[in-house]
């Protein structure tokens, strides 16, 4: 039976696991981490996301699992509101949605759903990939060697797979001047409530701090800062040292969020890079997801082009006869690649200003922001609104950092 192999078990990988099985694929999940990664933000259900998630009956259980959210809105040092943006904004087409659920919730949905001919190797990757002429032939961290008839890289912006077939993450890296560090918090007794709001504390110097709505019980934290590079992941002191020095003297919440981020379990912090590989496929190896296009968090688009891209190469195997004639394999990820590139590259194209509007630089930037946010809310500016939104329909992940 013709066997795949997929590196980086999360949403991408994970979707395109579940979608290769039911073609009658055999597939082997490699996820570094011990367990599913959860954690992160939250995901749109609008677009993409929404039709990729129905067509492989999913999309019921993600609505089941909406978070409550009332808006978005923008406060000072003091938790004063400068201006807001409630879901019912532009027809239910602004900033935060109805339709949106934790990627938690996303990555359990799609992990749970994969059936008996899909193994998960957590705690594993690849070392090394050589071309047989027929296969792959993958040697496994653990040790062990086994060869597949396709290798797919999901495994994110920091690619293994990338690195051992297509070169350093040097080479491909366009970072964006911003770092993002996320986590959950856990309601205390004494925890100021969100009550369905998405707020955002901008401070001078490029500093965003925000919370979210999660489940009950939960906030979802973000702090963005200016940094294009930071010290190593196994070095956490200096990692939680620089986020206290860089966020010292925000205000509002930011000292309780620093406490907590040191408890929090799926604390995470990275810089938002996009990605540029010229080419995604060699022979039966292809990369998918965030390891070929990230667009970065700041796009909105990660998850819902990691839905479609999965989607696209279910597709495209499927269209030459795989996984009953896997002879036609390196021409479906040729096709793949036609399809999706234009995709990415569009998504990559971040709005002007966009750096600069999620972390302004001065005092008066934020408050120019705040206005600015109003007044696209005016009677006056919604014709122009409406039609700078019928080109973004591609559905988002809702996850804007700070
Ligand atoms: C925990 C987490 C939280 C996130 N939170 C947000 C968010 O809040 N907002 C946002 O916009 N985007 C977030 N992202 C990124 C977002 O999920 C992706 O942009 C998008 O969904 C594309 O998914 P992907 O599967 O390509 O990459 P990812 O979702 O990053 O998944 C890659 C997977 O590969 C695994 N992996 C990494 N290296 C290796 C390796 N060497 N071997 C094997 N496995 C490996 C990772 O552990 C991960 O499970 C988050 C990603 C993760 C992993």
């Amino acid at each position: 039976m013709a066997h795949a192999l997929v590196v980086g078990g999360g949403i991408a990988g994970d979707t395109l696991a579940l979608l290769m099985e039911r073609d009658g694929w055999t597939v082997t999940v490699a996820e570094i981490a011990p367990a599913l990664r959860t954690g992160g933000q939250t995901v749109d259900l609008r677009g993409d996301s929404r039709e990729v998630l129905e067509r492989a009956g999913l999309l019921r259980q993600a609505l089941d699992r909406l978070i409550p959210q009332r808006g978005a809105a923008w406060i000072d040092a003091r938790g004063r509101r400068l201006a807001e943006m409630p879901v019912e904004a532009f027809d239910g087409r602004g900033y935060v949605s109805r339709e949106e659920l934790s990627r938690t919730d996303l990555a359990r949905i799609l992990h749970e759903a994969a059936g008996p001919g899909v193994t998960h190797r957590f705690g594993e990757t690849v070392d090394a990939l050589e071309d047989t002429g027929t296969g792959v032939l993958a040697r496994f961290r653990g040790g062990m060697e086994e060869e597949f008839d396709l290798v797919v890289g999901a495994d994110g912006a920091h690619s293994r797979v990338r690195a051992l077939r297509f070169g350093p993450k040097a080479r491909y890296r366009r970072p964006l001047g911003l770092a993002h560090a996320w986590f959950t918090l856990t309601e205390r007794a004494g925890t100021p409530p969100l009550d369905g709001w998405f707020l955002i504390h901008n401070a001078p110097g490029r500093r965003g701090v925000s919370a979210r709505p999660g489940h009950a019980g939960e906030q979802e934290i973000g702090l963005t800062f200016a940094a294009d590079t930071l010290p190593p992941r196994r070095d956490r002191e200096a990692r939680f040292a620089l986020l206290e020095r860089t966020f010292a003297d925000v205000g509002w919440r930011t000292a309780e969020f620093l406490d907590a981020a040191r408890q929090a379990d799926d604390f995470a912090l990275d810089t938002f890079d996009q990605v540029h590989v010229p080419r995604w496929h060699a022979g039966r190896t292809v990369l998918l997801g965030d390891s070929a296009w990230c667009a970065s968090p700041l796009s909105g688009l990660g998850t819902a082009l990691a839905l479609r891209g999965a989607a696209e190469l279910a597709a495209a195997l499927r269209a030459v006869g795989a996984p009953a004639d896997t002879a036609g394999v390196p021409s479906a990820l040729a096709a793949f690649e036609r399809t999706m590139r234009p995709r990415a590259t569009s998504a990559r194209q971040l709005p002007p200003g966009r750096v600069a509007s999620m972390a302004p630089k001065s005092a008066l930037g934020i408050r120019a922001n705040a206005l600015a946010m109003r007044a696209l809310q005016s009677k006056a500016a919604r014709p122009l609104v409406h039609r700078a939104l019928a080109g973004t329909e591609h559905g988002r992940t809702a996850d804007r950092g700070a």
